[in-house]
């Protein structure tokens, strides 16, 4: 890598990878929720998510990206500790605690992810590109925030006893 143009193509490829690897693990995460509304935001996340990814691929042909079949492993492993609680024997509040742990990890990574990207792109220059990754950006921080107020306002409670 010799300049920053050529670091944020290994990030943009490194989202690439986690948004697909999300697509395919998030309906997981939809079935496993047992309380209706985190089933709702999972599945409301997984809607958004695919266009996520939508927006990556965008950014990759506009950049003429080949993201290939780069893996982004930490997403791997958060995706790996999900399915771990999803396997979980676990009182159903229990579980839908530990689900939301599982899941604000994730969204604690793409938000650094794409907080890096942005910045990245604001200082190359491209800015509809930046815009496109702000939008995902604000996705994420979105169902971040959705979470800390189920896991506050209900299931954590439910899961003290
Ligand atoms: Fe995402
Ligand atoms: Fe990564
Ligand atoms: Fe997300
Ligand atoms: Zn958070």
């Amino acid at each position: 890598m010799k300049n920053l143009a050529e670091l944020f193509e290994h990030e943009i490829k490194d989202l690439y990878s986690a948004e697909k690897q999300l697509v395919e693990s998030l309906p997981n995460m939809v079935k496993a929720a047992s309380d209706k509304k985190l089933q709702q935001a999972f599945a409301n996340h997984l809607e958004e998510t695919k266009t996520q990814f939508e927006r990556m691929k965008e950014i990759c042909s506009e950049l003429d990206i080949n993201p290939g079949n780069t893996k982004c492993d930490a997403m791997e492993g958060l995706i790996e500790e999900c399915d771990g609680m999803i396997n979980e024997n676990a009182d159903p509040d229990v579980k839908d605690a530990g689900l939301i742990a599982c899941a604000q990890r994730v969204e604690h990574y793409e938000i650094s992810g794409y907080g890096t990207a942005v910045r990245f792109a604001k200082e190359l220059g491209y800015s509809g590109i930046a815009k496109k990754l702000q939008t995902t950006l604000n996705e994420e921080y979105d169902a971040d925030n959705k979470l800390d107020k189920l896991a506050q306002g209900r299931l954590n409670k439910e899961a003290l006893v």
